[in-house]
């Protein structure tokens, strides 16, 4: 159900908002949307949005995740219920059951059966750590020749103060009153088709089954805490936009003894000041005078790894493509590389000075296939053109 609207626009607040803001507006269309208030189709379709968009926006950890990346950057790191597990929804309590009614616990029709069935599954096991996305930036040349680097990956590590219990050391958590340490509550429903059943996550504990009455101080209950970790990355040649850098076991921790994530490093190859990229093959617009083109010869062409020499043929065209074999990119899989395709582009002279006007009109030039109007045409002619732009 996860929605692509933005979650901003969805709470009608905007970027710098507060959490205390964002609380309020969620608030307001809590109330408004809430399936047991609201019986209006697509009510609870909206109810379950803008409760996406506040769980999202009031974990600083996943707000700062979104602004960053956006839905994908939420997408690629949380599941539903990863969304919801932390949120706090602290302070709702008279709305009702929150967490419920967004996964099936008896609202939204009878969607819920008999017996607890949809309600949200008990999390108190070993969580594998979630997958972290690195967005890398690197310049074309680096691409072309691969290059090893070191990142700085912000992630969760398990507190070291309070070993990821959340409790100030020396305290114990307390067994949650309201589920009696289950981390879920059940609810029945009495309807004219019988008593539904449906179990949820205990938004008092947020399914922990624990009450932290002291708060670890240096994670603020959390048992996580940000550290940058510094990992090396080793992008192959011939490596472009989008291509995904797998590093196994470099994503977040997982939650008691479960395995870690993976980092997921995204690569952005820079564009380039002369030089465009299709695919394997480099694209590049070389600018030749009017002489160059007409009488030809060799020009210098920067390529990726130097300049090479280009022998332009008598009578090139503007936008005609030359190609210099193999002086593209190297394949990313298998050996070989792309060409370059130099596009030349002939410019016309400006500013001419009367007398290289006057040198022109002599030339008189014949048009395509036709029949130049000087009885002394051919190389002649050439050379008093090469005289005029070329000096
Ligand atoms: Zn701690
Ligand atoms: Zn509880």
């Amino acid at each position: 159900m996860s929605t692509t609207r933005d979650y901003y626009e969805i709470l009608g607040v905007s970027k710098e908002s507060t959490e205390a803001e964002i609380k309020k507006e969620y608030r307001k269309l809590a109330m408004k949307y809430h399936p047991d208030k609201n019986k209006e189709p697509g009510a609870e379709e909206k109810f379950k949005e803008i409760s996406e968009a506040y769980a999202v926006l009031s974990d600083p950890e996943k707000r700062e995740q979104y602004d960053r990346f956006g839905h994908a950057g939420i997408d690629s790191r949380y599941s539903q219920e990863d969304i919801f597990r932390n949120a706090d929804f602290r302070g709702f309590e008279d709305l009702g059951d929150i967490l419920g009614s967004i996964f099936g616990g008896g609202f939204g029709g009878f969607g819920g059966g008999f017996g607890g069935f949809g309600g949200q599954q008990q999390r108190r096991g070993p969580v594998r750590g979630s997958d972290l996305r690195y967005d890398l930036n690197i310049t074309l040349e680096q691409a072309a020749d691969g290059v090893e680097t070191t990142i700085n990956v912000p992630r969760a590590e398990i507190c070291e103060t309070c070993s990821g219990t959340g409790a100030k050391p020396g305290t114990t958590p307390k067994t949650c009153t309201n589920c009696h340490g289950t981390g879920q509550v059940t609810h029945a429903r009495d309807t004219p088709f019988g008593r539904f059943m449906s179990t949820s996550t205990c938004n008092v504990c947020r399914g922990t089954g624990e009450i932290i009455e002291e708060h670890c101080p240096a994670c603020r209950g959390t048992g996580k805490q940000k550290k940058v970790r510094k990992i090396s990355v080793k992008v192959p040649k011939g490596a472009d936009t989008g291509l995904r850098l797998k590093i196994s076991g470099e994503g977040e921790q997982g939650s008691r003894g479960a395995p870690p994530g993976d980092l997921y490093v995204v690569l952005h190859v820079e564009p380039h000041r002369m030089f465009e990229r299709a695919g394997d093959d480099i694209l590049y617009e070389l600018p030749l005078t009017f002489t160059q083109a007409a009488l030809g010869g060799d020009v210098m062409v920067p390529t990726l790894h130097g300049n090479v020499k280009m022998n332009v043929k008598p009578g090139t065209q503007t936008h005609s493509i030359l190609r210099l074999k193999g002086k593209g990119m190297p394949y990313l899989h298998g050996r070989g590389q792309g060409d370059q395709l130099v596009r030349v582009v002939v410019r016309t002279p400006t500013n001419l000075t009367d007398y290289q006007k006057n040198l022109l009109r002599k030339l008189d030039l014949p048009e395509e296939g036709g029949k130049s109007k000087n009885p002394k045409g051919g190389k002649g002619i050439f050379d008093k053109v090469k005289e005029a732009f070329d000096t």
